[in-house]
């Protein structure tokens, strides 16, 4: 019998599989001379270790110390086990079972690190200029595993056996790559290839390809989760061609720029946005352009502000070491509102009338992961897009509901879905606009995918957006079919203050919910609206006044006809005609006919929806000060007036008025309107009026929620919804909110658009049930 014999069971939960973990307890483990043995059961790392108790609480400190830079424990248990006997002579990695059930969690794909980053620029290394350099601390993930558990063999690398130096890397917990997954070399790995018309056979085909990129044209480059269309940030002719080929007038291009020195050559970078442009996780971060901006005024068309991300892959690296240029636009391929392409064949099937030449590779994508996008306001970061480096990486929703299964699908255009399993909900990379079919069927596909990877067979309920024609409401339907399950449906506003709520762990609060559109309870179009969040309960307790929106979709596409429904209750109508025709003829579509027809419609109360949205509003104010008449991509002609509005001087006041509508406290927005139209008309300047018009609006949206807060009672006020990614009217609403003396909350870790709906829809079925 050994008296001072211990020996411990410790189980470890959350990112702590693919990600190095074995090998550090192994390596701690042997430093401190304990045995026993580490494998993956499932979801979890059991490691069992043999020694003197004291030891194995050092052991412990120290895994908890120095975890992989990848891993991240979310819970670690220890159950001292009785030990009468040596039962283990050293410490060993036992093969992962796939017996065990219970989802694990995969890492997300992460950006080129450190070591690997010195070997790819080493010319004495065997990696040297190797696109695909990668190790356990470093590269793809997610975007090439097959299914769980990850090894090798489930993934898009099965394809390429290890050669024997790599393989004995690969066998060595001492070494850096041991069992890294995606490890290869230029012996056995995947490679390169330049396209045009026919594989063109050359010794050098990224050196080839930035020449060509240099020589002004376009290339499609295949990367780690999807495809880039990569071109000149300085060729306006260059920026012109690829802008016509796409039919893509106006909409910001991102571009990928070698390092936080040159960026600052053209854009300001606070330290909160150098630190997350180097993180790991590499999203593209919105940046004001500085003073010095000298880009091709193409890149970003009318924006105060420009997509910036840094290289995140051995590929992205060679690129810039063969180049002097200060970025290049690198923009995600797919045609407009489909799916990021992926596939060699489909690339070249799809592109050949847009991109020059192919800089293409053989491994086999197997999850599309568009790049993520992040902004700040502030010291305050907001995701714009959380997908890759971030994606699969779950939320924590077990203090909601740690039990119920959930699937849910989302709105309709800026689609994500989420997956609640074992209290952790799984959002989902970018699915995007699913009214065309290829995205609808990418959503179908990803769905499967994610159920299958987190072992969720079948779901409690499945929930969609209130919205009765919406492709994910009847997708849901169909599921919950399948499923045999219940189908909830949640109003996509309420989703939006849901997910605000579970990202800032708040339980109630008076919500200011501002975006362009979500089906309201009353079947108008919402959009500017006060909410009382108490969970799986809401309540509407103000909103922006309901206007007249003619003609839906073309309102939409050309807000001067909201312009045109908002003045039509304040002047005369002849007036109101000649107005339109004497300053804003060039906005309407179809000219003189169309402005008369509108007028006739407003007169004859016809082809009139309602509409509360505050980028309708927005829209308005923008189309009235001759900023943006035409919305191209979404969210255009509010982002111009931001931008507009940037450099204008607070000179200008407009009054702000909060009155009733139907019993419900409103914020006259026809009053700012028009106050807006007079202060033009009186010859203030246009950005100083945007300023102050764009003020007024988020003035008006705090003291609605500070007069219901007073009202119900409570001391916390959120700000969820895309006009929140405006960082005047972000500032401004909390400004007024915090003057007033209540706590002011916004998204941190999600979306403030529509990304995070699906999320809200699972929070609010958690609730539901719990
Ligand atoms: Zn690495
Ligand atoms: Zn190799
Ligand atoms: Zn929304």
């Amino acid at each position: 019998m050994y008296y001072d014999l211990s020996k411990a069971r410790i189980l470890v939960q959350g990112i702590v599989q693919g990600v190095g973990f074995r090998p550090t307890v192994y390596r701690i483990a042997n430093s401190l001379n304990l045995n026993g043995y580490v494998r993956n059961l499932g979801n979890i790392v059991e490691i069992i270790v043999e020694g003197n108790e004291e030891i194995i609480n050092d052991f412990i400190e120290n895994l908890k110390l120095n975890k992989p830079p990848i891993s991240k424990i979310s819970a670690l248990k220890v159950e001292w086990l009785l030990s009468y006997e040596i039962e283990f002579n050293d410490f060993k990695i036992l093969e992962s079972s796939s017996k065990f059930s219970g989802s694990s969690v995969i890492p997300p794909d992460l950006a080129t690190c450190d070591n690997c980053l010195e070997e790819l620029l080493s010319p004495s290394d065997r990696r040297y200029e190797y696109s695909f350099t990668a190790c356990t601390d470093c590269g793809p993930r997610f975007t090439v595993i097959k299914s769980v558990p990850y090894d090798r063999e489930r993934t898009s690398m099965e394809e390429f056996s290890l050669c024997p130096e790599c393989l004995a890397e690969y066998q060595n917990p001492e070494d850096r790559r041991y069992h890294a997954e995606a490890t290869c070399c230029p012996v056995c790995g995947p490679s390169l290839f330049l396209y045009r018309d026919k594989v063109l056979n050359l010794e050098y085909p990224l050196r080839e390809a930035v020449q060509l990129l240099d020589d002004g044209h376009i290339l499609a480059v295949k990367g780690i989760g999807g495809t880039h269309l990569v071109a000149s940030v300085t060729s306006d002719d260059t920026l012109l061609k690829l802008r016509k080929k796409l039919g893509r007038s106006n909409q910001p291009f991102a571009c990928m720029s070698p390092n936080v020195e040159t960026i600052k050559t053209f854009a300001d970078v606070s330290n909160v946005e150098e630190k997350i442009l180097k993180s790991r996780n590499r999203p593209i971060v919105v940046l004001n352009k500085n003073n010095n901006y000298f880009l091709s005024s193409y890149v970003s068309p009318e924006l105060h502000n420009l997509g910036v991300m840094l290289p995140y892959s051995g590929l992205h690296h060679l690129i810039f070491k063969y180049s002097t240029e200060p970025a290049y636009i690198m923009t995600s391929a797919n045609m407009p509102g489909e799916p990021m392409l992926t596939e060699n064949k489909e690339i070249i099937k799809n592109l050949e009338g847009v991109a020059d030449y192919f800089l293409l590779h053989n491994r086999r994508i197997i999850n599309r992961c568009d790049d993520s996008v992040v902004r700040f306001r502030g010291d305050d970061m907001t995701f714009i897009r959380r997908s890759r480096g971030y994606v699969p990486e779950p939320y924590d929703f077990s203090r909601l509901n740690a039990d119920l299964k959930v699937l849910a699908l989302g709105p309709e255009i800026d689609v994500t879905f989420s997956l609640l399993n074992e209290g952790k909900c799984y959002v989902s990379q970018h699915i995007g606009d699913t009214t065309k079919y290829e995205t609808f069927r990418y959503l179908q596909k990803s769905i499967e995918y994610l159920m299958d990877i987190t072992k969720t067979d079948s779901v409690d309920a499945v929930v969609s957006d209130l919205h009765p024609l919406f492709f994910t409401t009847k997708l849901a339907h169909e599921l919950s079919e399948m499923f045999d399950c219940e189908m909830i449906k949640v109003q996509h506003h309420h989703a939006h203050a849901a997910s605000l709520a579970v990202d800032n762990e708040v339980e109630e609060m008076i919500c200011i919910t501002a975006d362009g559109v979500g089906y309201g309870e009353d079947g108008t179009v919402w959009g500017g609206e006060i909410l009382h969040y108490q969970g799986a309960e809401y309540e509407r307790v103000g909103s922006l006044l309901s206007q007249k929106m003619v003609g839906g979709d073309l309102t939409t596409r050309y807000p001067i006809r909201m312009v045109m429904s908002i003045l039509y209750d304040h002047y005369e109508y002849d007036e109101l005609l000649d107005l339109m025709k004497r300053n804003y003829l060039s906005y309407f579509k179809y000219g003189l006919q169309e402005v008369d027809l509108v007028a006739k419609q407003l007169l004859n109360d016809f082809n009139i929806a309602q509409t509360s949205s505050t980028g309708r509003v927005l829209d308005a104010i923008s189309a009235v000060l001759q900023i943006c008449g035409e919305r191209t991509y979404e969210g255009e002609c509010a982002m111009k007036l931001e931008s507009a509005a940037y450099s204008g001087y607070e000179k200008v006041n407009i009054p702000v008025k909060i009155k009733k509508q139907n019993g419900l406290d409103v914020l006259d927005t026809s009053k700012i309107l028009l106050s807006v139209l007079n202060e033009k008309l009186a010859g203030e300047r246009v950005n100083d009026i945007a300023l102050a018009g764009q003020k007024a609006v988020s003035v008006g949206l705090a003291e609605l929620a500070v007069k219901a807060a007073d009202k119900v009672g409570v001391n916390v006020i959120g700000g969820s919804g895309g006009v929140f990614y405006n960082e005047a009217i972000s500032t401004s609403v909390k400004d007024t909110v915090e003057s007033a003396g209540y706590n002011f909350i916004q998204h941190k870790n999600s979306c403030a658009g529509d990304g995070s709906v699906s999320m809200g829809q699972a929070a609010v079925a958690a609730l539901h049930f719990s």
